[in-house]
């Protein structure tokens, strides 16, 4: 098909960012994709119920064209017409991550004038997505200094295995984003740690946050335990958040059978670590989040940690939509700049 752009869902990362990343662009620019080897990189390759999910909300708001939207499929056309800012209800019917479904639609509308409000159904909390509490504080504030009003609410947490989380966004867009630099982390305001434990012992929360406690050197009045009780199941979220003058970042470590909650401690404090004493101010997820956000409004720069698979895939894949320029150097040994410009 002429003009449709071929994407391999295999490159690079190989996972369902490579499509996420591909919807979002296609419906900013207007322009039909085709894509083939759907998350070939991971273990159940194809469509899940969140990529699904993606996928026919992405359709939703632009009344799309779509080809091979079913589970498993490992192949997919895209053609988007107008999209449409409203009220929209997206549902994960698993507990697949439901701030991905955001991330899919998000971008367009920011960038198309109007106000939408959503409401995103299935986990909220989950390994390998974005967690609820780094959306509402570390990447909505960033998009909120970009020129657009949102605001977030979570109403229920949604765990891995049952899910069943929800919550609501509105987004109020001029149709416009500035560029923003993120050169600096400035001093450091605020640091919190906060255990989530739903419908499981509050002895779990008690020993990650001491374990926190010991290894950060961080008074008793940084540490907090929340006590879920609404979740459809059980669930445990250890978040550890570091506010700055420019920024903040959340970093997160989830409860499992057969882990101590010593170890998911520790994982979070060794990147807490890497990341203070890089002096960056964005993380190594942000990184690879903030690169469509930059593209949309035309420019922009940050500073970062060594780039990961996913920051350097979503690179390529950009600029398979659009004619714009990403640089990468690296600064010193942990520190890395990224620079978005238009050609
Ligand atoms: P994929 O593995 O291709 O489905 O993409 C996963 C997405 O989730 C990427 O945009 C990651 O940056 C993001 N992500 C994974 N883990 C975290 C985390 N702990 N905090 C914030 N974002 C995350």
């Amino acid at each position: 098909m002429t003009g449709t752009i071929e994407i391999d869902g295999s490159y690079g990362e190989g996972g369902g960012q490579i499509l996420r990343t591909s919807l979002a662009m296609s419906l900013v620019t207007g322009k039909p994709f085709h894509i083939e080897n759907i998350r070939l990189g991971r273990k159940k390759p194809g469509l899940l119920q969140q990529h699904l999910t993606a996928v026919n909300a992405s359709a939703r708001i632009s009344q799309a064209e779509v080809e091979g939207n079913v589970l498993g499929s490992k192949k997919l056309y895209f053609a988007p017409k107008t999209v449409k800012p409203g009220r929209y209800h997206f549902s994960v019917k698993t507990a697949g991550s439901s701030t991905l479904v955001l991330q899919t639609v998000f971008p367009a509308l920011l960038i198309t004038h109007g106000k939408s409000e959503l409401l995103l159904e299935g986990g909220t909390h989950n390994p390998y997505a974005p967690p609820f509490d780094f959306l509402a504080r570390t990447y909505l504030p960033i998009i909120s200094r970009m020129g657009v009003k949102i605001s977030a609410t979570l109403k229920r947490h949604g765990f891995y295995p049952v899910g069943g989380g929800r919550f609501n966004i509105s987004i109020e867009s001029t149709g416009k984003l500035s560029k923003i630099n993120i050169l600096k982390r400035g001093e450091i305001k605020r640091q919190i740690a906060r255990a989530v434990v739903a419908k499981l012992p509050r002895s779990i929360g008690e020993r990650e946050i001491k374990r926190i406690g010991d290894k950060l050197m961080w008074d008793r009045r940084c540490l907090h335990i929340e006590e879920v009780t609404n979740s459809a199941g059980p669930g445990n979220v250890l978040t550890v958040e570091i506010e700055s003058e420019q920024i903040t970042e959340v970093f997160t470590g989830f409860g499992e059978r057969g882990l101590s909650a010593e170890r998911v401690a520790d994982k979070i404090v060794l990147e807490v670590k890497e990341y203070l004493s890089a002096g960056v101010p964005v993380g190594k997820y942000l990184a690879d989040q903030l690169l469509i956000p930059m593209v949309l409004a035309g420019g922009g720069t940050f500073q970062t940690l060594p780039l990961t698979r996913h920051t350097r895939t979503n690179i390529e894949i950009l600029k398979q939509f659009l004619n714009i320029n990403i640089t990468s150097s690296q600064l010193k040994n942990n520190v890395w700049q990224i620079e978005v410009r238009t050609k």
